[in-house]
């Protein structure tokens, strides 16, 4: 947004789809989310009127101060899928038999069904902790860290034992878990990555931010 180099000089433009000089690349095939558009975006000279303009060089932290917010729904949709895997999964151990008796009745089954609930519930929890504490204001970057981190890894891990549950029929497309697992993996890398997450949750614990970069 000006000569100051690195972050300072970061701000926030809006920019209409159809302005001149800007464009969309390919569209990104990726391993999940198939219902969301994703493409590099290139600006060549493109000419921004000044009331475009919503953060000011200066505002970088305003702008991630945003991402607090964002953690927390990128929490809830990793809860979703892995909530959706698992209420189907349940129904699954319930009606499928082996070896004469429904796959519920294995005591293996059993405790894994348990593992997954007692993720869930746990991911659930942090979220509510990091909303309500946020009251009116931004939930902290600390809470909404440890909710998406804690929601991401249980999400990949619910859907993942869910779909091994289903055995054949969790590998095959015609039923929906093998894509509760591929949209799953996204969230730990969407909004964050899940390693950022934990640097953040550690420089919280110390009070300081740690420079990620080299110099
Ligand atoms: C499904 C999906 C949706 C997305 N949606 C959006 C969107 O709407 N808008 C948008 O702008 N972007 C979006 N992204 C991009 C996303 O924010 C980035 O992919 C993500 O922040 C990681 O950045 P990167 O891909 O450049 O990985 P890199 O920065 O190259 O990192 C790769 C890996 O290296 C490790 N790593 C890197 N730096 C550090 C560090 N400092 N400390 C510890 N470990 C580190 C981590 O394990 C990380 O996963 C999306 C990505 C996905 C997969």
């Amino acid at each position: 947004m000006d000569d100051i180099p690195g972050a300072k000089g970061i701000g926030a433009v809006v920019i209409e789809k159809g302005s001149e000089g800007f464009s969309f690349g390919k569209r990104d095939h990726h391993m999940g989310f198939r219902g969301v558009a994703s493409a590099d975006m290139y600006f060549d000279d493109v000419e921004v009127p000044k009331e475009n303009v919503l953060v000011a060089a200066g505002g970088f932290g305003k702008l991630m101060d945003a991402f607090d917010l964002e953690r927390c729904g990128n929490t809830t949709m990793s809860l979703a899928v892995a909530q959706s895997a698992f209420d189907y999964v349940l129904q699954y151990s319930q009606e499928r038999r082996q070896f004469g008796k429904s796959l519920i009745d294995f005591q293996a089954v059993q405790l894994q069904i348990a593992e997954m609930k007692m993720r869930l519930e746990a991911a659930r929890l942090l979220l509510y902790r990091a909303v309500v504490n946020a009251e009116k204001g931004l939930p902290s970057i600390a809470e909404s860290s440890v909710a998406k981190c804690f929601a991401n890894e249980a999400a990949r891990e619910v859907t993942g034992k869910a779909m091994q549950l289903m055995g054949g029929y969790g590998y095959s497309k015609e039923y929906p878990l093998e894509q509760k697992l591929r949209d799953a993996w996204g969230w730990g890398i969407a909004g964050g990555a899940i390693d950022i997450q934990k640097v953040n949750i550690a420089a919280a614990l110390v009070g300081r931010r740690f420079n990620q970069r080299a110099k």
